[in-house]
């Protein structure tokens, strides 16, 4: 006995030249789409990339005075750490800080104070002086206040997940530790949670 597997050959014929119709369609109206979108984006997308050493944009006047001073504090602890005595990590200290103070000016400058345009913004965070990095960890919930980003890099050499500076005082006094004595091993910070 035969069997007829499937549809008559009429049928499939049928079916496929539905099929083929439909997904034709479906490339146009793709095609029209597509188009469509990538004019939208073309319309939105910024035409200008801000380049590192091109000169500062506008609005760099409100921010020079600052910068300039912490930028000379940088050069003095810099200078000061080649002839330190202390270990050579807490020597370093003073540097993260700087560098701290400088990226949170620079942050609260756009986010905070909205006094920056994003143009300076973004020339700003490609500057060696500014720790981008750290930035994009501030915006995220319970990283505001991190004072250095080695501190939460996990298996760093100096803690298994993330310093000690990162446990709420809170936590400490219920542990029956000393919050005085907390210490970020990288950059001395003495308390960085959220909650503190
Ligand atoms: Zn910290
Ligand atoms: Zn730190």
């Amino acid at each position: 006995m035969r069997y007829q597997l499937g549809f008559p050959a009429q049928v499939r014929i049928l079916l496929l030249s539905i099929f083929l119709n439909i997904s034709s369609l479906n490339q146009i109206y793709n095609h029209q789409l597509s188009s469509h979108l990538l004019f939208i984006t073309m319309a939105k997308a910024p035409t200008k990339r801000i380049k590192k050493n091109a000169p500062p944009p506008e609005g760099y006047s409100k921010v020079e005075p600052a910068l300039t001073k912490f930028q000379a504090r940088l050069k003095i602890v810099q200078s000061s750490t080649s002839s330190s005595t202390k270990n050579k990590q807490q020597a370093l200290w003073p540097i993260f800080q700087i560098n701290h103070q400088i990226s949170r000016y620079v942050y609260e400058m756009y986010y905070k104070r909205k006094v920056i345009s994003k143009d300076l913004y973004d020339w700003l965070l490609l500057q060696p002086y500014t720790n981008g990095d750290l930035i994009a960890k501030w915006k995220k919930q319970g990283y505001e206040k991190l004072c250095c980003v080695q501190c939460i890099v996990a298996k760093d050499k100096n803690h298994k997940n993330s310093c000690v500076c990162r446990v709420p005082k809170s936590t400490l006094i219920k542990n029956e530790e000393d919050p005085q004595a907390v210490e970020c091993i990288t950059c001395g910070c003495k308390g960085c949670a959220s909650t503190d």
